[in-house]
């Protein structure tokens, strides 16, 4: 209201009116962008370090989506549901032995360290126990002769994580419960699509793909 009544009235004699929009640094112009109107709307907050473990070139998004929840710890596991005052168990559904909450589910559970341990096992000698704890290791380790341990670290990581919220929430909605190793190698598959889903002609993927069949073969 106060810039339509601070300016003169348009005169048919200057021209046609037309739109124009206020870039970051203030400026009107033609074309619209809208990543530079969100880039100027949304509260900027600092980068977390872990951001790179979360997203990344080969990431499947709703791995990634559920990873970057989990890292957040804002998953609704049991123990929230609980705090925000749900009357519900509280037991871990995969192994009925612990409150569930993200360290318990990622990976302190017997059920999830069983399946983690063991597939991470295959990349690392002493793998990481926990999601912070690998995030960590991924992020200490982001040097070029680490590259391919750390891409298919990242991709496994992610996939672990996915499957087991996965797997608590076909146990709890759906009554319908997957032993670890069936989850193991539906993880391995979906690590194997995901690999042979990038462009053939890469460098990369090829190489990705190399060494991850050379890490974990059959049989899981
Ligand atoms: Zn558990």
């Amino acid at each position: 209201m106060v810039a339509l009544i601070d300016v003169d009235a348009p005169l048919v004699s200057n021209g046609r009116d037309s739109f124009l929009w206020r870039n970051a640094s203030g400026m009107f112009c033609p074309s619209f962008s809208s990543k530079e109107t969100w880039e100027q709307l949304r509260i900027h907050s600092p980068i977390v370090p872990w951001t790179d473990v979360v997203w990344f070139k080969e990431h499947v998004p709703r791995f990634s989506f559920i990873t970057w929840l989990a890292l957040l710890a804002r998953l609704p596991t049991r123990d929230r549901l609980r705090g925000w005052g749900m009357n519900i168990p509280a037991d871990c559904v995969l192994c009925s032995n612990g409150v569930e909450s993200h360290e318990h589910l990622f990976f302190d559970c017997s059920y999830a360290s069983e399946i983690w341990g063991y597939l991470a096992a295959k990349l690392l000698p002493n793998p990481p126990s926990t999601i912070s704890a690998a995030s960590s290791w991924i992020l200490l380790h982001r040097l070029p002769h680490h590259a391919k341990v750390t891409a298919i670290l990242k991709l496994l990581l992610q996939s672990v994580v996915y499957h087991l919220w996965k797997e608590r929430n076909s146990r709890i909605f759906a009554a319908s419960a997957t032993s670890s190793s069936a989850l193991r190698l539906a993880i391995d598959r979906s690590m194997r699509n995901r690999l042979l889903s990038f462009p053939g002609h890469s460098l990369l993927s090829s190489s990705l793909l190399q060494f991850y069949f050379s890490r974990l073969s059959f049989p899981l």
